[in-house]
Formats: C-alpha cells, structure tokens, sequence
C-alpha cells in the first residue's frame, strides 16, 4: 500500500528562511515523513492559537526546521508496525510535540508513535473530533480541574476568559451543559453577545470593564474559572474568586506576565491549576475524551466551527494572533 502512495501530497512546511521560520505550502512525500510506527491518513487537522503562532512565524514554536506543522490531527490508520493498531482505525492525535519538535497534523499523511494516539470516540466523526480539536480537549481538562476541586454548580457562577474564541467556547457549552452558570468574559460584546449566549453563557463582560482598576483582592463573585488569556485579566480573576474556589489557568493570548499578589492564596485559600494538554498523560486524555463523546450536543458543535482549506492557513494564523476568530476552525487537509 506503501509503494502505491508514494506520490507527492501537500503539508504545510515550515522551513528556515533567512533565520527565520516560515510556513508555507508544499507537495512532499512519504519519504519525508519520519521513520515512526504507525502510517495515518490525515483527514482533517484544526487551528489553534499555537497553530497561529508556528504558521505565522511570530512565535518559536517550531523547534526544529524543517517540520511539518499543525498540532493535531484525526484520521485513519493505513498501516502499523504496533499491535495496538490495524489498517482502518480511526485516531487522533493532541499535542506530544507536534509542530514543536515533531511533524504534525497539517499533512495529508503523517506517521507517529502508537503512545501517542488515541482511539477517536465512536460517538464522533473524525471531522467532530477535530471541531473539538486541541481546544476542546484543553476546556474539557480545565473542566475536569473544576470539578476534581469538588466545585458544584450550586456553588456559584463559573467565569470563562477568552470567550469567544476556541477553548472559550467549548468551556462555556461544557460548563453550561453541566449545569453551572457561566459568566463570559470577552474583548467582543458587541460580535459575539449572541454567540455566546447561544452556547450557554447566562452573562456577558466587556474584557475592559472587567480589568479595571484590579485590587489584590475584590468581592468573592467566582466559584471557579476558565482562563485562557493570562496577564491582567488572570490577576482580576483570582482576586475576584470565592474562598477555596480554583482557577484553571490554560493560556497566554494576553500576555505571559501575571501581575498578581499573594493575597487570593493566603486569605482565600485560592487553588491556581494550571492546565497543560501537550504532555498530558494517556488516562488524563481518555477521560477528557470519554466525557467530550458523553456531553457533546453534535448540533450544538456544528454552530460552533467552520471547515477550511490548508491553502488559507497563512492568512487564517494571521486572524487568530489577532484574537478575530470566533469559536473553531477545522482544516481539511485534503
Ligand atoms: P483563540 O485565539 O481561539 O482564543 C483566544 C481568545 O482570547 C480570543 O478569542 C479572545 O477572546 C482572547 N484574546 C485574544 N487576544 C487577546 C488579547 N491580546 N488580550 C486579551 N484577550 C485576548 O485561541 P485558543 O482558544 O486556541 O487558545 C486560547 C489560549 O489557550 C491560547 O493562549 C493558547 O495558546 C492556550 N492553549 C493552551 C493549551 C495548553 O495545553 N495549556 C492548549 C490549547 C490552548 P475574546 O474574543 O472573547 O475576547
């Protein structure tokens, strides 16, 4: 089956250019794929903010040039060197390093280690599975977070930052199905007010607004957050969170710095979890996924993403540094 593909296909390749990376579309072949276990057949990968940042070039996320890009993937098994895998499963792949030190998911073929895979849930198509993508996974760990800390929907209101954009709005539709009451914080009211109220959001707050005037500590408002953009508005949250309430704490899209004090920790007993979904380990994401496949509303997801082609990339990174993509974006790889 090998040999008969040995033709060339299309990935996004980002390649050393004048010491720089940059990430363009290229026809490549089996033979640059590295040398791993099990040969995939791409169906379709996503774009996330990191995706924005490699493909752009503006941040250092590729490790090592050239590399494929593109930091997940879903898609059928062709062939396995592993037990673990035949010809024909459907697989998706979240993170491991993918368009950082190893080739990702924007290829119409790709090979990868077993360990790294996981089964996509019957409950999805592979297109589903990569709506969900990277994001959704990520908001279903940051959920997971909220609710290991114990914190039930009568507890209080949940805020979710960064609403409006992918890990935002899956947390949001999760929160929302679970039964708490969400509170979305957003740099777009006027956009995306209808959006996401239709995910679940009962109350919506002006990313301004919310960050003015941050004392160490304001009222006890949040018996948990979501929070995707860091700096500032992370500081604002914790100061605002309910005594041994926790914040899961999962992204930079406002900056790496955290100007807070220690004042929510020591006097509110403030739990900060931060979430990393790169090297999470295998039962960590078999739950997040088993419980994606038991909450997901599929007519709720499709609202919520659009399917584009690999070829608009470079421009569709360009939109989602600058924070003006809403909800999610699949690639359709081929
Ligand atoms: P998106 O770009 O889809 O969403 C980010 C949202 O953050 C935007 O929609 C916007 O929300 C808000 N935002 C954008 N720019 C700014 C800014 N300058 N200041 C304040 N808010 C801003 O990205 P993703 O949802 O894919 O990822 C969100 C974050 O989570 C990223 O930082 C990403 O790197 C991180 N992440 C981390 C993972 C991990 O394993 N830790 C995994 C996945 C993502 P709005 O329009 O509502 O204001």
């Amino acid at each position: 089956m090998t040999e008969a593909l040995n033709t060339p296909f299309n990935a996004i390749v980002a390649e050393d250019v004048d010491g720089k990376p940059r990430a363009a579309l290229k026809s490549i072949s089996l033979n640059d794929l590295p040398d791993e276990e099990v040969l995939v057949e791409v169906a379709y990968s996503t774009l996330n903010y990191k995706d924005g940042l490699a493909v752009s070039g503006k941040g250092r996320i590729c490790r090592s040039l050239p590399l494929i890009c593109g930091i997940d993937l879903a898609g059928t098994v062709l062939e396995s060197k592993n037990p673990a895998f035949t010809a024909g499963d459907k697989v998706l792949v979240n993170g491991y390093g993918l368009s950082e030190i190893h080739n990702g998911g924007y290829s119409q073929y790709q090979r990868l280690k077993a360990e790294w895979l996981v089964r996509a849930p019957a409950a999805f198509s592979l297109e589903h599975c990569m709506a969900l993508g990277t994001a959704g996974y990520t908001a279903m760990l940051c959920v997971q977070a909220i609710q290991d800390h114990g914190i039930k929907p009568e507890d209080g209101p949940v805020l979710v930052t960064g609403a409006a954009g992918g890990v935002g709005s899956v947390a949001i539709s999760l929160l929302s199905k679970l039964g708490y009451s969400v509170t979305a914080v957003t740099g777009r009211v006027a956009d995306s007010s209808a959006f996401l109220r239709d995910l679940g959001a009962s109350d919506i707050i002006s990313r301004d607004e919310f960050i003015r005037d941050c004392k160490p500590l304001e009222r006890e408002t949040w018996a948990a957050a979501v929070d995707t953009v860091g700096d500032k508005l992370l500081a604002t949250v914790l100061s605002q969170i309910k005594y041994e309430g926790l914040v899961a704490a999962c992204g930079l899209a406002g900056g790496i710095n955290l100007p807070s004090t220690v004042m929510p920790f020591i006097l509110r007993g403030v739990t900060l979890r931060g979430i990393d979904s790169v090297m999470a380990s295998q039962p960590r994401r078999q739950r997040a996924w088993d419980a994606l496949a038991q909450l997901t509303d599929i007519a709720a997801l499709e609202k919520i993403y659009r399917i584009e082609p690999m070829s608009k990339l470079p421009e569709l990174a360009q939109q989602i540094i600058a924070g003006k993509i809403q909800g999610r974006v699949v690639i359709d790889v081929n």
